[in-house]
């Protein structure tokens, strides 16, 4: 049984591992991903979330705009380049419940991952997909949105994560 880790969960400052290919294993690993992830609900998931050190990561959102669905898994995917430009978006982790963080980071990506077939996908990405994967990829190498933070605004958040778990 996999659920949500929350932070200071040391899991959620380890590194996650490359997978040498992918199975049944990470196959129902990513199903079971998707379906905590859409629960909560969270727009995003990294394995290391779960507990699990696979570099592994979901996302699900909706656009706005187009109303149009993007749902996919990724197997080891690593970000190839950034562009210059970047842009102030406000995040949340589902590790870090209730907290919220205006971040700043590069606006576009392009990326490369194993899809379930074991097949190498290169993608470029912006806008809301571009955050997501940024802040998930962020999490298969232990780190936080609220690293990007001052240590007082990062540590705050971190005591009202506790607090709030302990009320729950
Ligand atoms: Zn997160």
């Amino acid at each position: 049984m996999n659920n949500l880790i929350y932070v200071p969960n040391p899991l959620l400052r380890q590194k996650a591992l490359e997978i040498e290919s992918v199975g049944k294993e990470e196959i129902n690993l990513a199903k079971k991903m998707m379906q905590i992830m859409i629960e909560a609900p969270g727009v995003g998931l990294a394995a290391n979330q779960i507990g699990v050190l696979k570099q592994i990561v979901t996302i699900f959102f909706i656009d706005n705009e187009t109303k149009k669905e993007t749902k996919y898994t990724l197997y080891n995917p690593k970000i190839l380049s950034y562009s210059n430009e970047t842009i102030v978006m406000e995040e949340g982790c589902l590790s870090l419940p209730e907290q919220f963080a205006e971040i700043e980071r590069p606006k576009n990506i392009s990326l490369q991952y194993l899809n379930e077939k074991n097949q190498i996908i290169k993608k470029n990405v912006k806008g809301v997909e571009s955050r997501i994967l940024q802040h998930e990829i962020d999490h298969l190498s232990g780190k936080l949105f609220v690293d990007y933070l001052s240590s007082l605004k990062r540590n705050i958040m971190i005591k009202k994560v506790k607090k709030y778990l302990r009320e729950k």
